[in-house]
């Protein structure tokens, strides 16, 4: 199981305030739009069984849950699924919460998903491969996964690191740890290695600004990969 605890205590911290749009994930909320794009413009999420792995407070969740999706979501952080409960009751949603490792949920549910959204969260697991082969159980032959992650690019230590954390506030200091962030490249081999076929990376630009977010070619910062199991 890849879990560093310290990342988890953060988020648990943070989870009170996950739904302000000023708060700590304020960024995820702008960039939802987008990476929610992202997903229906590959798989359909009509009555699709979707994995939400590391899901936070919900809010990739809920968009997926509104498009018509099964949705299970997990995370380690109790506070964060707790928070996630209570929204979806507050937005008559029906999502299954669970605190449960995908490890756990792989051994527990093999092959049950169509479509696994992962995002914003392989850069703050020790090791991400872990996290790829347990997506790589869970998902049906020929399932979706759909992943979003920082590169570890000296764009990315700029904007992502000083620029959000120290300069802006937008995010809390340490949310980050640029060792942490992943390659493109280191992720196109992690899933070659788990047996998914890589058929899209694209970058997810976002000005904090104006608050608006985009998909364009350039990965350096934020990026997003759809890969199929073969
Ligand atoms: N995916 C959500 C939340 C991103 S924040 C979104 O994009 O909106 C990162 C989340 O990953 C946090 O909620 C954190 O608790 C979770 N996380 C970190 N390590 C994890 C692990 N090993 N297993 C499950 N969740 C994890």
């Amino acid at each position: 199981m890849s879990v560093d605890v310290g990342e988890i205590a953060r988020f648990d911290e943070q989870a009170h305030s996950w739904w302000d749009l000023q708060g700590p994930a304020r960024a995820l909320h702008d960039l939802n739009p987008e990476r929610l794009a992202f997903i229906r413009e590959h798989a359909t999420l009509a009555a699709a069984e979707v994995l939400d792995l590391g899901c936070g407070g919900g809010i990739l969740a809920e968009s997926l849950a509104r498009a018509g999706a099964k949705v299970t979501a997990i995370d380690l952080a109790v506070e964060q699924i707790e928070v996630g409960r209570l929204h979806a009751l507050e937005s008559g949603l029906q999502i299954d919460y669970q605190v449960l490792p995908a490890h756990d949920l792989a051994v527990a549910r093999p092959a049950s998903y169509d479509l696994i959204a992962c995002m914003e969260m392989l850069e703050h697991v020790p090791d991400p491969e872990a996290i790829l082969a347990d997506c790589r159980r869970l998902l049906k032959p020929g399932g979706k996964l759909f992943l979003s992650t920082l590169n570890r690019h000296p764009k990315s230590f700029a904007l992502a690191i000083v620029g959000a954390e120290y300069l802006l506030r937008l995010l809390p200091k340490g949310t980050h740890r640029y060792s942490m962030f992943l390659r493109p490249s280191e992720l196109a081999r992690g899933l070659r290695a788990q047996g998914f076929q890589l058929k899209l990376l694209q970058g997810l630009q976002y000005n904090p600004f104006s608050r608006r977010a985009w998909r364009n070619d350039d990965v350096s910062v934020n990026f997003l990969a759809y890969a199929e199991l073969l």
